[in-house]
């Protein structure tokens, strides 16, 4: 099961890595962007923890949508409200149950796919963060299809999160600023893709530490 504690761990461990790899996600947006992907995460991420200590425990929903609320609110890029909306998607499809288990997992994290989708009008191979979420929630899918539990689709969601952004390289840009550069975007890592695998890692770590 995936409970409010769950969903507060996998935010908190979103935080750090972001920290962590805030001037990789920098320099990868550098490279085809202006360079603020990981300052931005920074200081979305650290306003979420502070927006969730300072809020009552909540259901898993509601904890994904003032999570959500805030990345919208405090990040001005693209990837604040393209992560907002998520999020956000994600928590209204949890709806009031306390605890999600493995199949409504997969369900909140399809329609923060599909969130992502309808708010930035990328599709797979446009060379954005949908390339690390549409393999992540379909090797999540299979994986429970498979009768897998939820830490094991989880790792499996991460990994497959992982191929996908690696697989952006060498595609050509079609949305956000990237799309600019045109041919001189190929050859890179979208950094967007690969902030959703520290999204889904993250997601992997705290599923492990709440089990079921
Ligand atoms: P900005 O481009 O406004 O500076 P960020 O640098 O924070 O925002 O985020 C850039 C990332 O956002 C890109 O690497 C890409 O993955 C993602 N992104 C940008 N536009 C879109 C879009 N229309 N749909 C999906 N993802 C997008
Ligand atoms: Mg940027």
């Amino acid at each position: 099961m995936l409970d409010a504690d769950g969903v507060r761990g996998w935010m908190a461990g979103m935080a750090k890595a972001v920290d962590r790899e805030r001037d990789r996600l920098t320099e990868l947006d550098a490279a085809i962007g202006d360079g603020d992907h990981g300052i931005s995460l920074q200081r979305g991420f650290t306003a979420v923890e502070a927006a969730l200590s300072a809020a009552s425990a909540g259901t898993p929903g509601a904890v994904l949508m003032l999570a959500g609320r805030t990345l919208v609110s405090s990040v001005g890029g693209a990837s604040g409200p393209l992560y907002g909306s998520a999020l956000r998607a994600m928590g209204k499809a949890l709806a009031d149950s306390g605890g999600a288990d493995a199949e409504q997992v997969v369900a909140g994290l399809a329609a923060a796919r599909d969130a992502i989708a309808a708010l930035g009008g990328a599709r797979g191979g446009d060379k954005t963060m949908l390339d690390a979420w549409i393999p992540a929630v379909d090797g999540f899918d299979s994986a429970v299809a498979a009768g897998e539990a939820l830490q094991a689709a989880a790792l499996a969601a991460a990994a497959a999160a992982e191929g996908g952004a690696e697989a952006t390289v060498p595609l050509e840009a079609r949305k956000g600023r990237a799309s600019y550069l045109g041919p001189r975007s190929v050859g890179h890592l979208d950094p967007g893709a690969a902030s959703t695998v520290l999204l889904f890692r993250a997601l992997a770590d705290a599923v492990q530490v709440t089990g079921g």
